[in-house]
């Protein structure tokens, strides 16, 4: 049975078996700028029996976009719905998590967590993973939008390395040929991180493959780079970008939220033959994680949010390091100031809608990246749809939505976000990926 039959099937049965009075608890969603308290709604227990398992394993690497499962965990909302036993597992980096989920949590691993896009479809594709073995995966809800940032050494201050590098007079490429080739980090290639990296040097006029040395390096071993100059950039998650500023290792170019406002980021995914095995339980999951977004967004909320993560076993990160970028407001260590609470990581709603659905535009988009910069084939375009209909379960995502009472205005009609337009001026048209590989410069696909 294909997943569009499988989805038909639960959704006709759970039209005939109606939504269970007691999981439609009304949360109302709340905007970016405009926080309403959604802590106070009364706490109405979905009952435990309801759900296959209360137990899950959700891996978390200790940046900004993990906040969601953090505060679902903390603050009981993964419990209100049934889920009383979800472990929240701290990832030593972006291929532990991936070797983590390879085993699942039944081999000591887990059943799925936090990702960067496209890593389900690459574990999906068995492209990442050993042995190239095809591990399915479903993605379930986008984690947040923005709180990412590309950070510069010290040594570059001045040089007009900012949002827009063709101001700089081909500073990067001066470095190149004057034999010192500038280098780059990200925590793991080919996934968003490498990808604002990438997008926003060939906006301005840089290769990534041919005009810089860009490699996967740990977090503390780049910004240990960075302070001795033997590192020059570093594209990564909050609280990393805003850290080295604080720390007055460098400063920062850009914010992912001045590359793409309301871009997509990380988002949960698990194991595929976890969630057909536990429908209900997946849908709990969700619903808790919902109501976590909701409160993530309230800023009312925020100093406590910033609080819980500088803890020890969360990010082990100074409150005055955190609480700024959960307001919007950057120091971005060059003179320039942010403050703009719309600019700042946002977990429900942004400008464009929800941030917590996964619109299927914006898989399709992590796809058609992957096939500019040569990291899959250009043929992948033409079974993209097939691909991201298997993977992406909005279907589920709605479903949880609409049991937990979310109003309808916060529930996206359509699987599309329609056309993206990035700082740059260049425009992703989700109904024509190739218009949108022909109209960049540079990339590494022949199209
Ligand atoms: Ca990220």
């Amino acid at each position: 049975m294909s997943n569009f039959q499988n989805q038909f099937s639960r959704r006709k049965f759970l039209a005939i078996a109606g939504t269970g009075a007691a999981t439609s608890i009304l949360l109302k969603g709340c905007g970016g700028n405009t926080p309403e308290t959604t802590t106070n709604v009364p706490v109405t227990t979905n009952a435990s029996g309801d759900v296959e398992t209360t137990k899950a394993k959700l891996g978390y690497i200790p940046i900004v976009e993990s906040a969601p499962m953090l505060i679902a965990k903390e603050k009981g909302f993964f419990a209100k719905y049934g889920m009383t036993d979800v472990e929240i597992s701290k990832q030593a980096n972006w291929g532990a998590a991936r070797d983590n989920v390879e085993i699942g949590s039944e081999g000591g691993g887990i059943d799925g967590g936090q990702w960067q896009m496209p890593m389900p479809y690459l574990i999906s594709m068995g492209k990442i993973t050993k042995g190239n073995k095809k591990i399915p995966m479903y993605v379930l809800a986008q984690l947040n939008t923005h709180g990412n940032g590309i950070a510069i050494a010290g040594k570059h201050k001045g040089k007009k390395v900012g949002l827009n590098l063709n101001d700089s007079g081909g500073y990067i490429q001066k470095l190149k040929a004057d034999g010192k080739k500038f280098i780059a980090a990200h925590t793991f290639p080919q996934a968003n991180q490498d990808f604002w990296i990438r997008y926003w040097l060939a906006a301005g006029g840089v290769n990534p493959d041919t005009d810089i040395e860009l490699l996967t390096v740990p977090s503390a071993q780049t910004v240990a780079n960075m302070k001795t100059g033997t590192m020059d950039a570093f594209s990564t998650g909050d609280p990393w970008p805003y850290r080295i500023v604080a720390d007055k290792t460098g400063f920062m170019s850009a914010l992912t939220a001045e590359v793409w406002k309301n871009h997509p980021e990380e988002y949960l995914a698990m194991r595929a033959d976890w969630v057909d095995k536990h429908p209900k339980a997946t849908k709990a999951i969700l619903k808790g994680l919902m109501e976590a977004q909701q409160w993530c967004d309230n800023f009312d909320n925020r100093k406590e949010m910033a609080e819980i993560f500088a803890r020890r076993e969360y990010f082990n990160v100074p409150v005055n390091v955190l609480e700024p970028p959960f307001f919007g407001k950057y120091d971005m260590g060059d003179g320039r100031i942010i403050d703009d609470r719309s600019m700042a990581a946002l977990y429900w709603k942004d400008e464009k809608g929800s941030v917590s659905y996964p619109y299927k535009s914006h898989d399709l988009w992590f796809l058609t990246e992957s096939v500019r910069w040569g990291f899959l084939p250009v043929e992948t375009l033409d079974t993209a749809k097939e691909m991201i209909d298997k993977v992406n379960r909005e279907d589920i995502w709605k479903e949880a939505a609409t049991e937990a009472g979310i109003v309808a205005a916060d529930i996206p009609s359509s699987t599309s976000r329609g056309v993206e337009k990035f700082f740059d001026g260049i425009e992703f048209d989700p109904e024509n990926p190739k218009a949108y590989l022909q109209s960049l410069k540079i990339k590494k696909v022949s199209i």
